[in-house]
């Protein structure tokens, strides 16, 4: 387990007519105080799927965390991305101002994006050479480093596009990425830590039946 990094998980339950989210079941239903044990089906808790997972465990992954802090404490939806790329072994190789950095700690809650097909075990044999020759190109010295115009995100998508070319497949441009990629696990993401902070600051949060909780797409491969 990792809850200390990724957060506690989170249940909901229908009570009341309405949909109750806690960080475990209560005794008694928060709103009518009735006894929770003799619930019937409709009333089951279900977890709720967690948006973020531990970047280190995750192999031949992008992964996305707050330059400062992390997504469930300081995230405000307006706060800074860094972004890095995983090797098989859960190093995280990222770029800043300092150059390429192999992060062996610091991505413990992500957002995580595979980047191979499950089926593609050549390509992972050759994924931490790839990454490592990749890395100490001279476009990632330190000096290169521009806030704007080239930065983590274009090294991580240089990189993805050099494994797109090697596999026969179109390059992407960073908005075509962003959309199919990014934005709808950040969406996610931003729903979830919401939830999350009202049940850790009132033990419990409530909405309408009508808001449904979605759960993520299936993860698959870049293309
Ligand atoms: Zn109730």
């Amino acid at each position: 387990m990792h809850c200390a990094e990724v957060g506690k998980p989170l249940i909901k339950f229908n009570h009341c007519k309405k949909s109750i989210y806690s960080f475990g079941v209560p005794q008694r239903c928060p709103l009518c105080q009735k006894d929770m044990g003799s619930r019937k089906l409709e009333e089951a808790p279900v977890s709720i799927a967690n948006p973020f997972t531990n970047g280190h465990q995750e192999k031949c992954s992008f992964l996305l965390r707050p330059t400062q802090g992390t997504f469930l404490r300081e995230y405000d939806g307006r706060s800074d991305l860094h972004v890095g790329i995983t090797n098989t072994k859960g190093v995280v190789y990222n770029y800043n101002v300092y150059g390429v950095q192999r992060d062996g700690t610091g991505w413990e809650q992500s957002i995580s994006v595979p980047l191979l097909q499950p089926n593609m075990y050549g390509l992972m044999d050759q994924w931490d050479k790839y990454l490592e020759d990749f890395s100490t190109s001279g476009a990632w010295l330190p000096h290169r480093y521009e806030e704007d115009g080239h930065n983590c995100y274009t090294y991580a998508l240089t990189f993805i596009n050099c494994v797109l070319t090697t596999e026969g497949k179109e390059p992407l441009d960073k908005s075509e990425f962003t959309e199919k990629h990014v934005v709808p696990r950040t969406r996610l993401a931003s729903k979830y830590i919401t939830v999350y902070r009202a049940t850790e600051e009132r033990g419990f949060y409530v909405t309408d039946h009508a808001d449904r909780e979605r759960h993520p797409p299936s993860s698959g491969g870049l293309c």
